[in-house]
């Protein structure tokens, strides 16, 4: 017998999914079998239902019978043609300013690098010390390199940096500052233009990572004045384990910035086979060896679905998900000492809602046997990674339920 509280929840994830005008693409999913709730497409985006066909095709038809001939047909230009598509699906970037290529980290390596030391008068970056692992090592990494000063923010965890947190920080010292729009943690969203602006008043240069925001938060690059930004693909651009990442640089920088890995596709002319490197002059210069092509096709088809369907109404349905999430915990997860790790202002959040007890690692480890799966982060963190295009309120529901039923039983 169902309690009337979880009736009640589940009533209105089901009206809210009756009323969302998305609805019609969670069917273009491919099942999982046993899996009840998935809410870890912040971390990996389920495959659509026609990738096995799509993946067939390619081995069969470009790959398999075009043979080399399709690298001039098509695949020469497709770093540059999917970069030009997530910018403006996603990014609110013009073409001709975002490539696909390498890992995040390799391109934020390649990016902060490249930004380190493009003025030698300035002799710090500005990073925040709750800031992805990998972008922290990165950003050692290129002080030791360059003999740059690291300045680490130590913003409040939930709420995450603002923008009088970075202008407390910024000087004519500054060469780089370089945040996630939203915080992997806490879900926190990032002011943006606000903090690119302040960045800017210092005279530096704003790196943004947007792994977490990318195909989820709408955004304006080019309007906001962000001079470089990486982002995942196999998040919320759902390109599979694995898929290459994207990189922009604003168009006023190209040929200005020079990044450090050098291999001919970031050549003038990738053929002239010359004693001597010329790098191209435009955004073909952050690539820097043959790209992973076969990695690339899963994304296409989201991308198709997200530009159907507009960023805008991505963001709505998202904070409609995250928003129900809030909710549910108010309703059945606060009572049992269950701490909320988000913004409660859906306007501050990105698309995953973060809640923490101390027996969330248990939890998880039972409850992804069950096949209700949310994403654990260390220490005793729960990540309801909600994916607008791919999750229900009623699977969001489900999951919230299914972590209260496994706490309250207190087997796991
Ligand atoms: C997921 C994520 C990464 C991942 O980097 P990879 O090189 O793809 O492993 C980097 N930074 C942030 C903020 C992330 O969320």
């Amino acid at each position: 017998m169902t309690d009337p509280l979880d009736r009640e929840l589940l009533d209105l994830a089901r009206t809210l999914d009756a009323a969302d005008p998305l609805r019609s693409h969670l069917d273009a999913f491919a099942d999982a079998p046993g899996v009840t709730a998935y809410l870890d497409g912040n971390s990996l985006g389920r495959p659509l239902r026609d990738i096995p066909e799509k993946l067939a095709a390619f081995v069969r038809e470009d790959w398999g019978t075009r043979l080399i001939r399709s690298w001039n047909e098509q695949w020469m230009a497709l770093p540059m043609e999917l970069g030009d598509r997530i910018g403006r699906v996603a990014l609110g970037a013009g073409a001709g300013q975002t490539v696909v290529a390498d890992s995040t980290s390799v391109l934020i390596y390649k990016l902060m690098r490249a930004a380190a030391t493009a003025d030698p008068t300035r002799t710090e970056l500005v990073i925040e010390a709750g800031n992805f692992p990998t972008d922290r090592f990165l950003a050692e990494g290129v002080a030791a390199e360059t003999g740059l000063t690291l300045r680490w923010l130590e913003p409040d965890p939930v709420a995450g940096v603002t923008v009088a947190d970075v202008a407390a920080v910024v000087s004519e010292r500054t060469a780089l500052v370089s945040l996630s729009h939203v915080d992997y943690r806490s879900g926190a969203l990032a002011d943006m233009p606000g903090i690119t602006s302040v960045t800017h008043e210092a005279g530096a240069l704003m790196m943004w990572d947007l792994c977490h925001s990318a195909g989820v938060v709408p955004m304006q690059l080019d309007d906001w004045g962000v001079d470089l930004a990486v982002g995942c693909t196999y998040k919320y651009l759902n390109g599979g384990p694995g898929s290459p990442a994207f990189a922009y640089l604003r168009r006023g920088l190209h040929g200005v910035l020079r990044q450090p890995i050098q291999g001919w596709w970031s050549a003038a002319d990738i053929f002239a086979m010359g004693p001597e490197y010329v790098p191209s002059g435009d955004i073909r210069q952050l690539l820097s060896g043959t790209p992973p092509v076969t990695s690339m096709l899963a994304m296409q088809g989201m991308l198709d679905l997200i530009e159907g369907s507009t960023i805008e109404s991505v963001r709505a349905k998202s904070r409609s998900l995250t928003d129900l999430a809030v909710r549910a915990y108010d309703a059945v997860l606060a009572p049992l000492g269950v701490r909320l790790l988000s913004p409660r202002d859906a306007e501050l959040r990105g698309g995953h809602v973060t809640i923490g007890h101390a027996d969330f690692r248990d939890v998880t480890r039972k409850l992804w046997a069950e096949g209700i799966i949310p994403d654990f982060r260390f220490p005793d963190g729960i990540r309801l990674g909600l994916s607008p295009l791919s999750t229900s309120h009623v699977e969001t529901i489900t999951g919230v339920l299914a972590v209260r039923d496994a706490l309250e039983s207190g087997d796991f």
